[in-house]
């Protein structure tokens, strides 16, 4: 199976935090011939070892995306829904949704007062999302209850991966499912001259969870989070405002965290964000070079576990960013492959 239709496999499938059992059976079904042995831990973590020797090298990608999950079901069937992630309003009116029922897949749309009801000033506003609802087609909320729908279901948004030009890519949850898919052909197509746990985490999106565990369990020498990272290379930003562009290569971070201040995420150990630096210098592999703020990633969750662990984020650019059409190129996510599959089968790592 090629990239584009792995990618395509992952970013279909359905897995918003504490339900991503659908990702890593995919996952789990890609492995089982390639890795060593793995196991799922208790909080859902998928953890696949590969290789002996030299160090132990944790490579994190989360298979959460975010989403949404059933809050209260009305007298007349029409839903409303809380949301497991950072999910802004606007991106989700008129979307197409699956909630996952006892009784299987439902669909449903999120509706909201139409245009011509509205009052004027209603009409400049954005809808807040607790303005909003998901129409099943039921008509009462003892036909909902019959449907399958209870409270706490967990809800995806339906949205096929499509192709634009230049192998740039279409599609829901690449965060971060694009990492998956790398962490995937990395352990497919390397012969590690270390040990390297893949773990494909659980609950990112809500805070890191899948990872503090994790990490901590496995206690490695050195930890990669594989993520996507903003890139708003397109109108109505600003360069200076989200330098990091489409194509030009994974994104080698130095700091993210919140937007103020950097606190709550992570400064990349400097000897090992040279060492990758060093390595796509000496392969040719283009990369970029990222302070991020505004948000963080499973490498937070892992540098502060046991003694401190040595942590390095690489990242997918990604356009929209944590919408339902999330845009990247395919070359970026090759050349973080090739740099990964380098980086784990090199014979000495001093860290
Ligand atoms: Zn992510």
């Amino acid at each position: 199976m090629g990239l584009f239709e792995l990618l395509k496999k992952f970013s279909e499938a359905s897995g918003v935090p504490g339900f991503e059992h659908n990702v890593a059976n995919l996952i789990q079904d890609e492995l089982k011939n390639y890795v060593d042995f793995m196991y799922t831990d208790q909080l859902g973590n998928l953890i696949t070892v590969k290789g002996s020797g030299g160090k132990s090298i944790l490579i994190a990608a989360h298979m959460d995306e975010v989403g949404l999950i059933v809050k209260h079901i009305d007298e007349k069937g029409f839903i409303r829904f809380a949301k497991l992630g950072g999910v802004a309003d606007h991106v989700l009116l008129s979307s197409r949704v699956v909630i996952h029922t006892s009784k299987g897949p439902l669909y449903g749309v999120i509706g909201c007062k139409p245009i011509h009801l509205m009052r004027e000033d209603e009409r400049k506003q954005l809808v807040p999302y607790d303005k909003m609802f998901i129409d099943i087609g039921a008509k009462s909320l003892e036909e909902a209850k019959n449907f399958g729908v209870k409270v706490g279901d967990p809800i995806s948004l339906d949205k096929n991966l499509i192709q634009l030009k230049n192998n740039l890519v279409c599609g829901k949850a690449f965060d971060d499912r694009v990492g998956c898919t790398i962490l995937v052909e990395v352990l497919k197509r390397s012969k590690p001259k270390n040990k390297v746990y893949g773990v494909f985490t659980v609950q990112e999106e809500v805070g890191l969870r899948g990872a503090t565990v994790s990490a901590y369990s496995i206690n490695p020498n050195l930890g990669i989070a594989v993520d996507t990272t903003t890139s708003a290379d397109h109108p109505e930003v600003a360069e200076h405002e989200s330098p990091v562009k489409l194509g030009l290569g994974p994104a080698i971070l130095v700091a993210d965290g919140r937007r103020d201040s950097l606190g709550g995420g992570l400064i990349s150990n400097l000897k090992l964000r040279n060492m990758l630096v060093d390595l796509a210098e000496k392969l040719r592999i283009p990369y970029q070079i990222e302070v991020m703020e505004g948000g963080t990633t499973d490498a937070t969750a892992i540098q502060l576990t046991q003694k401190g662990i040595p942590a390095c984020v690489i990242s997918i650019p990604t356009r929209y960013v944590h919408s339902f059409s999330e845009v990247l190129n395919l070359d970026d996510v090759e050349n973080l492959i090739k740099l990964l599959i380098a980086f784990v089968e090199q014979e000495k790592i001093e860290i």
